[in-house]
């Protein structure tokens, strides 16, 4: 096999490049970032729920190349004038969740309104596409046009788990600890009907609603009586 960062002739079983260090094993990241799952959010920072964000298994077949390029390897970015106008802003927003999560704030200045012109070209957002716009605002730490997104969501679908979420995280940016508390109580309190919606929204971002689930049963139980 060859290197995919410099074209290398490696060994199959070789873990890094000899060459220039690019990790051969990258096209596993869903593995490696779900490793950092568990102290991430229970740091509960806004980083590590972005993190986990980035585990849905969506970003699949464009996570290679956002993982090897947050690791300093030389692989291009991908050609995304070849792509659909979803597929196009989908890339840009795992692009961007990856470098905020790797605290890349430069990255992410560039990247974001890029990003966000991607959705804001689609004829229609949908639950899913709006909660994107909303991490993304939340990355770029605009908390009020996320909190928009969360009442749009809310305002469509007023038990959709996306909407409590975005209020969680964009409390939280803001310091409001009421209602980021009531907005991890409203999560909860709707999540057993919710996820036995089966929304396929859901299925893409499940690992990552079953990390924040656990971090609001955690500080229920953690809140004073
Ligand atoms: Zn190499
Ligand atoms: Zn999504």
């Amino acid at each position: 096999m060859s290197c995919r960062a410099c074209g290398s002739a490696v060994p199959a079983t070789a873990k890094f490049c000899h060459k220039c260090g690019a990790n051969l094993k990258a096209e596993l990241p869903a593995a490696a970032w779900r490793v950092g799952l568990p102290w991430g959010i229970a740091g509960a920072a806004v980083g590590a729920l972005l993190t986990a964000l980035v585990l849905r298994s969506g970003a699949g077949r464009g996570a290679t190349n956002e993982v090897q390029a947050s690791f300093g390897s030389p692989l291009p970015a991908p050609d995304i004038s070849q792509m659909s106008p979803e597929e196009r802003a989908s890339r840009l927003f795992n692009r961007v969740m990856v470098l905020a999560q790797a605290d890349k704030q430069d990255s992410v200045s560039f990247f974001l309104p890029m990003a966000i012109g991607a959705y804001q070209q689609l004829p229609a957002l949908d639950n899913d596409a709006r909660y994107h716009v909303g991490l993304l605002q939340l990355a770029g730490g605009n908390t009020t046009p996320a909190l928009a997104e969360a009442d749009t969501i809310l305002t469509s679908t007023p038990t959709h788990l996306f909407g409590f979420v975005l209020r969680a995280q964009a409390y939280h940016q803001l310091g409001d600890r009421a209602k980021e508390r009531r907005a991890y109580a409203a999560f909860l309190k709707n999540a057993p009907a919710e996820r036995a919606r089966n929304r396929p929204e859901y299925n893409d971002h499940k690992t990552f609603l079953d990390a924040f689930h656990q971090e609001a049963v955690r500080r229920q139980s953690a809140a004073p009586r």
